[in-house]
């Protein structure tokens, strides 16, 4: 941990971003999904416009015990879980002094992950900003075609989406190839745990394949 208040910015930036992709995936097939970047917040349920004690992250999931307080919709435990994973991430990676995009890169995973989750959908822009903030940190052009190809195969064995063999690649600028058989074995573990736990053939690829690749880059 650095110093205090260098711990509470951090922590209440990574909140704030994780509060505003919950939004962000609640909103996107909206009719004007841009607005939540000015417009106010509101119920999701009720459509309140929401006061500044109910849109703190975490705080206000606590203050308003879960339930909106116009309402009474529940609001999911998601929510404030994320806010404190990413919030404390971030604390982690600033004491760390780990670069910057790599938080980025984290933000996008769990935005990606979770748009894959409830709509079994990859935005296409998330997946350019991976692919954009892998130059800004370090490129593998190697990986990325070679996942790329194994993307291919997958889709034409029918085993994945077109939107998985654009992740494949993409996650692949940011895999080094020393680390490269350690993703490809995770991921076949994750990919193949989830189908047996699920019992079905297609399902979200993101998640498993996100938790491969953060593992393969830490392991
Ligand atoms: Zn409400």
């Amino acid at each position: 941990m650095g110093q205090p208040w260098l711990d509470i910015i951090a922590f209440s930036i990574g909140a704030a971003l994780a509060s505003f992709v919950g939004v962000l995936v609640d909103r996107w097939f909206l009719k004007e999904p841009w607005k939540i970047l000015w417009g106010r917040s509101f119920c999701n349920t009720c459509s309140t416009p929401l006061s500044f004690l109910e849109i703190i992250p975490v705080f206000s999931w606590i203050y308003c015990r879960g339930r909106c307080l116009h309402c009474d919709a529940r609001i999911l435990w998601v929510y404030p879980v994320t806010e404190l994973g990413l919030g404390l991430l971030l604390v982690l990676f600033v004491a760390k002094g780990i670069p910057l995009p790599f938080f980025f890169l984290a933000v996008l995973s769990f935005w990606l992950a979770w748009m894959d989750l409830r709509y079994q959908q990859l935005p296409l822009i998330g997946l350019l900003l991976v692919a954009v903030l892998s130059f800004w940190e370090s490129t593998h052009i190697d990986t990325a075609l070679f996942l790329g190809l194994v993307g291919l195969f997958c889709f034409w064995r029918k085993m994945c989406a077109s939107g998985d063999v654009l992740l494949f690649m993409t996650l692949g600028l940011w895999v080094p190839l020393v680390a490269l058989p350690t993703f490809l074995i995770l991921a076949g573990i994750f990919i193949a745990s989830t189908g047996f736990v699920l019992q079905k053939n297609r399902f979200p690829l993101a998640p498993p394949l996100f938790l491969a690749f953060w593992l393969s880059l830490v392991v």
